[in-house]
């Protein structure tokens, strides 16, 4: 069996905006490659502002988008290839959704614990109802809450944090080995946001689970990832061990960004999520980097020429700054050490 949980390899996802024909090509997501080691459960975090491709990346792990080109697996398999309802019940059990806003998750006419119970049953885990209420037990209790406090009420009836432990309850049900949240804090308050994410950090320490976190918040995303990938315009710009990148972030858009990233205070609440530009369709269109107009660092090259991930500093980078070529031009430059 291989001995990776999830494989993303080389993923392009390309939309055809205004219609396939006429319309403008947007390449959301550009040859994206990744791998999560099965034995070691991670906190993987990507993080970029909107448009940076993110989301359509977890869509396409969680097989509600196809990736134009490349390829993902889980556990060896395929994700494209999952057409057996078997198959695919197998995979929704192992890779399992926590959405943005809860109360979109859950059906405000519809009591919260009947999802509970209704997962419980879908998956064939429990069949009696003495056994799918044991299974909800487990689950609720492992994110802080009971089945009393949440049995019989509507969504309405929780807090925005209650409603999002129980849809991370919703998704442990099923014993997953991948997580995959997206945006999870940035709809719930921000006192309640460190007690989720920090949930994230315990599933991982006590059941093993991976999550993959979608988020613009670098703040949290530093509190709680091993790993980040920082993202622009469906372009992985740098991506590596969470300590190296924050605290000595090599591309020029990850220094821009963390400049804006707010300090946690020391009572443990965090303020203003960052505000970035809206997403310009000139970027994504973009021969050379995406990143080109808006660069500190800019040089002629950059323009039109994509620039190559490469391996710097314990990390990858994909920035001309790094590139071979730079380091033999400033080494040829007159008075260049
Ligand atoms: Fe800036 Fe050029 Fe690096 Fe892009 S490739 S981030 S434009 S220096």
């Amino acid at each position: 069996m291989s001995r990776k949980l999830l494989e993303v390899k080389s993923v392009v996802k390309i939309f055809h905006i205004g219609g396939r024909f006429l319309g403008t090509k947007l390449k959301a997501v550009n040859n994206v490659s990744f791998d999560i080691d099965s034995e070691k459960p991670e906190i993987l975090t990507f993080a970029g502002e909107t448009g940076s491709g993110k989301t359509t990346l977890a869509r396409m792990i969680l097989g509600l988008e196809q990736p134009t080109s490349g390829e993902i697996t889980y556990k060896g398999k395929n994700v494209s290839h999952i057409q057996k309802r078997e198959e695919l019940l197998e995979y929704m059990k192992e890779v399992q959704p926590i959405f943005q806003n809860p109360f979109e998750t859950f059906n405000p006419l519809r009591k919260v614990d009947s999802y509970l119970f209704e997962t419980a049953g879908n998956y064939n885990l429990a069949k009696t109802k003495g056994e799918k209420a044991k299974l909800v037990e487990e689950a609720l209790k492992s994110v802080g809450l009971t089945l009393n406090e949440v049995q019989g009420r509507y969504p309405n009836e929780l807090s925005g944090g209650q409603l999002q432990r129980t849809s991370v309850a919703r998704a442990l049900i099923t014993r997953p080995s991948l997580l995959i949240a997206d945006e999870p804090v940035s709809m719930v308050d921000a006192s309640l946001r460190m007690s989720i994410v920090n949930l994230f950090s315990d599933l991982k320490e006590e059941y093993n689970v991976t999550v993959l976190y979608i988020t613009h918040d670098l703040a949290t995303a530093y509190y709680i990832s091993d790993r980040i990938a920082i993202m622009l315009r469906g372009d992985v710009v740098e991506f590596g061990n969470i300590d190296k990148v924050m605290l000595s972030p090599l591309h020029p858009y990850t220094q821009i960004l963390l400049k804006s990233v707010p300090q946690p205070d020391p009572e443990g609440t965090w303020k203003e999520d960052i505000k970035l530009s809206s997403l310009e369709v000139k970027e994504f269109s973009r021969l050379g980097c995406k990143f080109y107009e808006r660069c500190p660092s800019a040089m002629k090259i950059c323009e039109e020429v994509e620039p190559l991930s490469v391996f710097r500093d314990g990390r990858e980078v994909k920035c001309h700054l790094y590139s071979e070529e730079f380091k033999k031009e400033e080494e040829t430059l007159p008075g260049s050490f």
